[in-house]
């Protein structure tokens, strides 16, 4: 398998180019810029149906994006697209309870196959790309949204030592008839409590 070599193209970074580009073309791409989480609809959506203050006018994305062509024989030619995203998210940590910007940062690989049955074909446990449809029109703007939706933690966390827990000291932990009361929401304060809680119950 080798790369195909083939002038790369400049993309133009306006919004309503990123919107279709030609993948179909067999030309080669290579483009990089920032857009505004405002430029992005489900974004611009998800961050402020949780902070409808956020300045989504300037914060944004960072993105760079390169395509390729791999000849895997005469007659087979795999075209690929490698995405990456950088930004400064604004998340709610699960400890705490308080907003802070996350920074994200990840890479995407992606092959792009000629038809929806294909796609759908392609296997799931493939770690290191996912199979997307080839297309004259493709909507770039489509697929940042989805990598940086895709991305966000599951859980998200201040990083260790900035949570306002991390300097909270629970001196007590409480335990009555009904259960256990702990005064914060920590993991860690949780399952001591369990424990007492089990020894408790094991020496009734
Ligand atoms: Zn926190």
């Amino acid at each position: 398998m080798s790369r195909k070599n083939t002038p790369v193209i400049e993309l133009n970074t306006t919004l309503a180019t990123l919107r279709q580009i030609d993948f179909k073309s067999g030309q080669i791409f290579h483009g990089k810029g920032f857009l505004r989480f405002h430029d992005l609809p489900r974004i611009d959506a998800e961050i402020k149906s949780r902070y409808p203050e956020y300045d989504n006018l300037t914060q944004g994305v960072h993105w760079e994006l390169s395509t390729w062509i791999d000849e895997i024989s005469q007659h087979q030619q795999d075209y690929r697209i490698q995405l990456q995203l950088s930004t400064s998210y604004p998340l709610e940590c699960q400890r705490c309870l308080q907003a802070f910007v996350d920074q994200l940062q990840f890479t995407s690989q992606f092959i792009l196959l000629p038809t929806q049955e294909d796609v759908d074909l392609f296997p799931l446990d493939n770690d290191a790309e996912d199979a997307l449809l080839m297309s004259h029109q493709f909507d770039l703007i489509e697929l940042f949204e989805d990598e940086l939706l895709l991305n966000l933690p599951l859980i998200p966390k201040h990083a260790e030592g900035l949570c306002e827990l991390d300097h909270i000291f629970i001196s007590d932990i409480r335990i009555d008839i009904e259960g256990v009361q702990i005064s914060q929401d920590d993991q860690k304060e949780r399952k001591t409590a369990f424990a007492a809680l089990k020894k408790l119950k094991f020496d009734a």
